[in-house]
């Protein structure tokens, strides 16, 4: 954990946050400020800026916890996505996976959460 860094602080509950997912490495919850409804951000409870500052150990979940997450949402239609440095868009540094739902332009989402 890092003092300063806003998702370790989400982590410990030190901020609020709409958690979906949480086991002993690997935390999960809704963007602040998402691009579509049902924005995911799976974060590992090991603090890393970057994929290359992460032990493979919390790496491993990363990916298939984004993915329940995918078929926990129902969407039909989503990207996976994950910034490294400023260059690559990554703004919070502390490294996040981002499941981002797309609408389909026909049926909407097809989410199957509740609305908030
Ligand atoms: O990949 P990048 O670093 O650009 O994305 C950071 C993401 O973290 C943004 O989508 C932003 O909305 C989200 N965020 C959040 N809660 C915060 C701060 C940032 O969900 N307190």
């Amino acid at each position: 954990m890092a003092a300063n860094c806003i998702f370790c602080k989400i982590i410990k509950g030190e901020i609020p946050s709409m958690k979906v997912f949480e086991s002993d490495k690997t935390f999960a919850f809704l963007d602040i400020n998402p691009l579509s409804y049902g924005h995911a951000l799976v974060i590992p409870k090991h603090h890393g800026a970057k994929l290359t500052d992460i032990p493979d150990d919390s790496l491993t979940e990363l990916l298939p916890v984004a993915a329940k997450i995918a078929r926990a949402s129902g969407a039909e239609n989503y990207n996976i996505l994950q910034n490294n440095g400023r260059i690559a868009h990554q703004v919070v540094d502390h490294v996040h996976i981002h499941m981002i739902p797309k609408p389909n332009e026909q049926e909407g989402l097809g989410i199957s959460w509740p609305q908030q």
